[in-house]
């Protein structure tokens, strides 16, 4: 089975746990050590039994936790060349662990499938993820200004989606940021408008995702009331309904959110049996 938890999520830190059997992969470590050994052991996974720790990009709110985390707990830190040599600068004693990926290539983390995909965001080298194990596959994609050709081709097919929805861009321009830091949000390689990822998730639920994880949510420019607003209309106008065909949620900003399970689809066979024993 392949289970999936956001440990946090937004501009002020990420982090999320995606494991498969004995396999537990941190997704970015973007909050205080303390917050996500705390996480990690209320999901029954103490630190030392992580597999490795995946890093999207060097941003703060993606590897605040990395320095005091990593004094401990001495596993694997993977991330494209770029980002490596950056998490070296900036994270003291991490030499030793970091692994570098080339963005668009695949590796093996235990039971874990992983493949890094290129986005474009004002950092070295940033990165989403898709993960596969047990037959299913997730895909991570926040901080990115738009949209390329190598996110779609990663989110297609995909069973779950951790999608960016991170501001309204009404709010936005309407707001109090300084115009640089309007342009910076808005940009090319800023963040995912609430409507751009309306349009990624319409993606990957057309083409089967049924689960959709909208994250990195803007405190002062977007609500998750909104977030979902948006995002439900446009499933809806493609004949989704996010209440009943699919799951469609906002990621907790500061806490725990829930755990999403992807079991292997079983046989046709297999599934009436069960049915037929559960009568
Ligand atoms: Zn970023
Ligand atoms: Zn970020």
């Amino acid at each position: 089975m392949l289970t999936v938890t956001t440990l946090a999520s937004g501009s002020s830190g990420n982090a999320a746990l995606v494991s498969c059997g004995d396999t537990h992969i941190l997704l970015d470590a973007g909050v205080s050590a303390r917050r996500i050994t705390t996480g990690l052991r209320a999901l029954g996974v103490p630190p030392e039994k992580l597999t490795a720790i995946l890093v999207t990009h060097e941003h703060h709110d993606h590897i605040n936790g990395l320095a005091v985390l990593t004094k401990k707990v001495r596993v694997p830190i993977v991330s494209s060349g770029p980002t490596c040599r950056q998490i070296c600068y900036k994270v003291p004693f991490v030499d030793e662990l970091v692994r570098q990926q080339e963005p668009g290539t695949g590796v093996w983390l235990g039971e874990l499938w992983v493949e890094s995909f290129a986005t474009p965001h004002d950092a070295a080298s940033s990165v989403g993820y898709s993960i596969a194990g047990d037959g299913r596959r997730m895909v991570l994609c926040t901080d990115l200004g738009y949209v390329t050709p190598e996110v779609k081709a990663a989110v297609r097919g995909c069973d779950l989606l951790i999608c960016e929805a991170n501001h309204d861009e009404d709010w936005v321009r309407s707001g109090p940021y300084p115009y640089q830091l309007k342009q910076r949000i808005l940009g090319d390689r800023g963040h995912l408008s609430n409507e751009a990822g309306a349009e990624l998730a319409a993606l990957g639920v057309e083409s089967g995702a049924r689960t959709v994880v909208l994250a990195h949510l803007s405190a002062e420019n977007n609500t998750p009331a909104r977030a979902r607003q948006v995002v439900s209309r446009r499933l809806a106008a493609m004949g989704c309904d996010p209440e009943r065909d699919i799951s469609l949620t906002v990621a907790p900003r500061s806490e725990l959110g829930p755990t999403y399970r992807l079991e292997r689809e079983r046989a046709a066979g297999a599934v009436v049996q069960k049915e037929a024993a559960l009568c």
